[in-house]
């Protein structure tokens, strides 16, 4: 056994009402992943049976705060690996544990080369609403090198499917910045992705995360890699592009037809409480934000430890008020909408509160003749495309500003 250390939940907080459950398997690893990812598409492994074992039990495990959900997001890994028949249990062990508002949204993260029509249509039946299709580029060489397993074909098979089965809020996401990557090539890939008709896009930078293929392949001066001039200019082409065709940029990588934006996913945005059910999965509960273990073996150790202890959880202590503003700050900025401030420094009071106030809309107006930032009375935000692309250095001066202030 680990030697986890546990306390009584004591903390209150508002009730989660959006889930996250990790599926892990994928076929095989993407020389740019790095989520905890188990190579293994055979469906009646005993690996896998035992994992859905175990996520089930902390499903069931997990007390509930009798706020019904309205979000679940299977995320991974590849979740489109799993049979109907398996995302069925699991959604029914939510559904008995925290029960879900009748307009629940249901995602499924999707791989193109795993969608049979008559899982996509069994999913629909299992009410799952949402498909996110894992694309990435419409460009072979770049699938080849990304370690993708799907083909260009695949991904137009599944777009088929798809249609043929009536979803109507899909997303597809795409990568800009792979190595080798021209703007031609982007502009390629944009252009198949409105054709295709989703009601979202998600487009994501590549990073080269430590303990990839790609960071070991690719060192950051690497000539191969698009430079930050050239991945600047592909934002800016995909802002545009996509806005001329009826998308809302309404966050820093995303993109969602008027209505269609993702509800999960603008929970943690907007930095709401959620669990997290899974391998490696991070939940936000009464202001713990707490990852799970990313090994099969600590995380079953770790559901052990919860089903002993009763409703316990791990000892990880709450985020101090200054850490929850700073969390504020970092993902309201990636939304179109941006902050209110009146709202982000409620839970201060008096001198503070002013100093705060004021460290804050000086280091936000200071980006004001840039064009970067934009406000209306106490709301702030970053103005797409390049404020959005300057994210890091607006936040960069907001944290160094409020570094030398202590809250008591
Ligand atoms: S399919 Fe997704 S989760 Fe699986 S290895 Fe590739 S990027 Fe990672």
């Amino acid at each position: 056994m680990l030697g986890y250390l546990f306390n009584k939940r004591t903390r209150s907080g508002s009730a989660p009402k959006a889930a996250y459950v990790h599926i892990p398997f994928c076929q095989q690893k993407c020389h740019y992943c790095d989520f905890p990812v188990i190579v293994d598409n055979k469906p009646n492994s005993r690996r896998r049976s035992q994992y859905l074992e175990t996520l089930r039990w902390e499903i069931k495990l997990t007390s509930s705060r009798q706020q019904p959900l309205t979000s679940v997001f299977f995320g991974g890994g590849t979740p489109s690996l799993l049979t109907p028949a398996e995302l069925g249990q699991i959604l029914q062990d939510l559904q008995q544990q925290f029960g879900c508002a009748e307009d629940v949204e249901i995602s499924l993260e999707a791989d193109p080369g795993t969608l049979g029509i008559h899982h996509l249509k069994e999913y629909q039946n299992l009410g799952v609403n949402r498909l996110s299709l894992g694309v990435q580029s419409f460009i072979p060489e770049l699938l080849q090198i990304s370690g993708r397993t799907h083909t260009v074909q695949d991904i137009e098979t599944a777009i088929l499917k798809i249609k043929e089965c009536g979803w109507e809020n899909w997303s597809l996401d795409l990568i800009q910045g792979l190595p080798g990557q021209t703007l031609d090539q982007w502009q390629f890939s944009l252009q198949k992705a409105i054709e295709a008709q989703p009601k979202h896009i998600s487009v994501y930078d590549l990073t080269l995360e430590p303990k990839t293929r790609f960071y070991r392949d690719y060192p950051e001066d690497s000539p191969q890699l698009p430079g930050d001039e050239l991945t600047a200019k592909m934002y800016c082409f995909a802002h545009e592009f996509l806005e001329s065709h009826g998308f809302i940029h309404y966050e820093i990588s995303n993109y969602a037809q008027p209505g269609y934006p993702c509800r999960h996913n603008l929970t943690y945005w907007q930095n709401q409480p959620y669990y997290g059910f899974g391998l490696g999965a991070t939940s936000y509960v009464d202001q713990v934000r707490f990852q799970r273990p990313k090994t099969i073996k600590a995380y079953r150790e770790w559901v052990e430890q919860q089903a002993v202890f009763g409703d316990v959880e791990m000892l990880d202590y709450p985020l101090e008020e200054k850490d929850e503003l700073l969390e504020g700050l970092m993902l309201g900025l990636r939304l179109k909408e941006g902050i209110n401030l009146t709202q982000l420094l409620k839970p201060f009071k008096g001198g503070i509160k002013d100093s705060l106030q004021s460290i804050i809309v000086n280091q936000l107006s200071r980006f004001q003749p840039e064009g970067w930032v934009g406000n209306q009375r106490n709301q702030w935000f970053l103005i797409p495309p390049q404020g959005f692309l300057m994210s890091n250095t607006v936040l960069q001066h907001i944290w160094l500003a409020l570094d030398d202030i202590t809250i008591l």
